[in-house]
């Protein structure tokens, strides 16, 4: 199936390196235009932006840490004084800060509720308004698999990643009469830079619990909301869908 996103306008935050750029590049690839949100990763957004327009396609780079409110509805005034319009909106900004609960500290905890779970409530409470001008918008959260079934030793992230999924539902519940549709997808063991920190020992045990016996690859998650910011999926809304090798089936 081919997804046309021409003459959409998409924000991703945290699309300078990992799942966020596979993402941006894939949304551009459908024909969308894209807004690369970055934090640290200057570098990266820049790059994703050249490869992007050096296909064709539009994009822009806009650093903002999307856990503050003011930096984020800063960014989004931008992108409506550039765009004139905001029709996707995917929050994958995220961070672990893992540890045993015994011995993790209040910042840790802190840091990932804020990052992880306030930075989406913020960055959807400041693109509603012009979505429900539009009559039309997409919402795409990453959640986690930890959301889902919980980890030893990341409280604070299944917390974080579980808080997406409840605020997905009531989002989607506020939004629908608007045709703001708002899903999550939650992704199992993805190669990246958050997954590549794990020892040989831990990336064996989890190979193990895969039924399909190999790691996601970040443009994998990205086709997935590539579809679900489609008019294909007009009719789905508060979902989270799993994207992880089979590791969690529900009954
Ligand atoms: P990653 O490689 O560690 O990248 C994290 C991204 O989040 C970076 O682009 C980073 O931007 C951005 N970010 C962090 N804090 C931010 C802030 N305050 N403001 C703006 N951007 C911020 O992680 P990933 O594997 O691509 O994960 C992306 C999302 O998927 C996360 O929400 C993660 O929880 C979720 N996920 C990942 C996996 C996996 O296996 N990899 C599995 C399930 C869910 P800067 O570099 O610019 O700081």
């Amino acid at each position: 199936m081919k997804v046309d996103l021409t003459g959409r306008v998409a924000l991703v935050t945290g699309a300078g390196r990992g799942i966020g750029r596979a993402i941006a590049l894939e949304l551009a690839e459908a024909g969308a235009t894209v807004v690369v949100n970055y934090r640290e990763s200057a570098v990266g957004a820049a790059e994703v932006v050249e490869t992007i327009t050096a296909s064709g396609g539009k994009a822009m780079a806009l650093q903002a840490d999307v856990s503050e409110s003011d930096g984020v509805e800063a960014m989004v005034k931008t992108v409506l004084v550039t765009y004139e319009r905001l029709d996707i909106l995917v929050n994958n900004a995220g961070i672990t800060r893992d540890g045993l609960l015994l011995r993790m500290k209040n910042e840790d905890f802190d840091q990932v509720i804020a990052t992880n779970l306030r930075s989406v409530f913020v960055c959807t409470r400041a693109v509603l308004r012009q979505m429900s001008k539009q009559r039309s918008g997409r919402i795409i959260n990453l959640a986690s698999v930890i959301g889902l079934i919980g980890n030893a030793g990341q409280a604070n992230y299944s917390a974080a990643k579980a808080g997406i999924i409840g605020f997905t539902k009531a989002t989607a519940r506020e939004m629908a009469g608007r045709n703001v549709t708002v899903n999550a997808v939650a992704p199992g063991f993805i190669e990246t830079e958050m997954t590549n920190v794990l020892n040989d020992e831990t990336r064996t045990a989890i190979l193990e619990t895969i039924p399909l016996g190999r790691f996601g690859q970040a443009r994998e998650v990205a086709q997935l909301v590539c579809f679900l910011a489609s008019d294909a999926a007009a009719y789905l809304t508060g979902q989270t869908i799993t994207i992880d090798g089979g590791m969690v089936m529900h009954s």
